[in-house]
């Protein structure tokens, strides 16, 4: 079985979608094997996105993740990377399909409710920048 990272976004917590959002991710069998809520600091953020810094969007999107509490938590299952991608949806909510986390919940590219990681490599390095091994079950 494969892990991913999930962060449930500030607006998906603001509009009180963690259950809705986690119900949808138990129903595509993506179980949830860690999870913990945040309120990352500038610091975590830029951090976390690095591979984005420079880029136009980048204040914007620590700017926005730093705007309320996040819930990080880890995903398992089969095929969990790109499984949980496609039930998310594309990263511009106006691309996503129908049925989609960021299709129904997103409110725009910046705020688009959800972030799962993109390869092996970056849910190795996502899942240790938030959790201990003693914290995964
Ligand atoms: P995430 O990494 O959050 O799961 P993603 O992998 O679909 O999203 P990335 O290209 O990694 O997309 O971008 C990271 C985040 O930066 C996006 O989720 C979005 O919040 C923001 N972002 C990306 N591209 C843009 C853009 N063109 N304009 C505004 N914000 C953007
Ligand atoms: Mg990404």
């Amino acid at each position: 079985k494969q892990q991913t990272l999930s962060i449930l976004k500030p607006n998906a917590v603001r509009k009180s979608l963690i259950g809705m959002i986690n119900l949808r991710l138990e129903q595509a069998r993506l179980n949830i094997v860690a999870m913990k809520m945040l309120h990352l600091t500038r610091e975590q953020a830029a951090g976390f996105y690095a591979e984005h810094e420079g880029k136009p969007f980048f204040e914007n999107l620590l700017k926005f993740m730093t705007s309320g509490p996040v819930v990080v938590q880890v995903l398992e299952g089969e095929d969990a990377i790109t499984r949980y991608r496609e039930v998310m949806g594309a990263t511009d909510p106006s691309k996503a399909l129908a049925g989609t986390i960021r299709y129904d919940f997103a409110d725009s590219v910046t705020e688009n409710a959800a972030h799962g990681s993109d390869s092996p490599e970056s849910a190795a390095r996502e899942i240790a920048y938030f959790f201990t091994p003693n914290e995964i079950f």
